[in-house]
């Protein structure tokens, strides 16, 4: 099964393809995910995508294929996997396809998040995420157990430097202008498929197994 979840910042594609990845076996990759174990190892590729990341801004678009190229390769990725913030881009999407088709491959679905502004906004702003594991909690609708301490791994937890109220409205404006053309996109395709992503994370995983077995 191979899964696209689209949507903008704070839609709860991270959290949905987490638990994607434990009930199905396949894993989750994440483009932010990989750009921020980069930044945090200091490599050359880490402090180029910063520059981009820090201002809310796309990192160029021939650095995320090359990796999403050298990552769907890897013999885990055989069954399936979950793309969680890729493609992002028109152009993106299409390299995907192209790749894809040289394998002999392509996309079973691709979810679409769909949340409103106003709860984006306050979903990013108070979120706090896992240095270690990436889990992420809410500083007020879920809290850890612990004060600054991860439940599912006991890391620390922080505000991502992106998850700031400007850094917020340029993702967001980002994503708007360059990722939500997708949507045409993959509907002209027929892969499209829409959830409405408010309300608890066990409906909406409910509702999006559902939609993929
Ligand atoms: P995310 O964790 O998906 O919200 O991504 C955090 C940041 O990483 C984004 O704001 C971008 O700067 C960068 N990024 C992640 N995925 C991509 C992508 N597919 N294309 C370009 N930039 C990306």
């Amino acid at each position: 099964m191979r899964l696209i979840l689209l949507g903008p910042p704070g839609s709860g594609k991270g959290t949905q393809s987490n638990l994607l990845q434990d009930k199905f076996g396949i894993p989750k990759i994440s483009t932010g995910d990989i750009l921020r174990a980069s930044v945090k190892d200091g490599t050359e590729l880490g402090k180029k995508a910063k520059r981009f990341m820090d201002k809310g801004e796309l990192v160029p678009d021939e650095v995320v294929i090359c990796l999403i190229k050298e990552r769907i390769v890897e013999p885990d990725c055989e069954a399936g996997y979950i793309l969680d913030g890729f493609p992002r881009t028109i152009v993106q999407a299409e390299k995907l396809e192209e790749t894809l088709a040289e394998m002999g491959q392509d996309i079973d679905s691709v979810i679409d998040l769909v949340v409103d502004r106003k709860e984006l906004l306050i979903r990013l702003s108070g979120r706090r995420t896992c240095k270690n594991c990436g889990a992420m909690f809410h500083q007020t609708s879920h809290l850890p157990k612990v004060a600054g301490v991860c439940d599912a791994c006991g890391g620390p937890l922080y505000q991502r430097p992106d998850d700031n109220e400007e850094t917020i409205v340029k993702r967001l404006e980002v994503y708007s202008k360059e990722t939500a053309p997708l949507r045409e996109f993959y509907r002209k395709r027929g892969k499209l498929k829409t959830i409405q992503g408010r309300g608890g994370m066990d409906v909406i995983f409910a509702q999006l197994c559902k939609m993929v077995s």
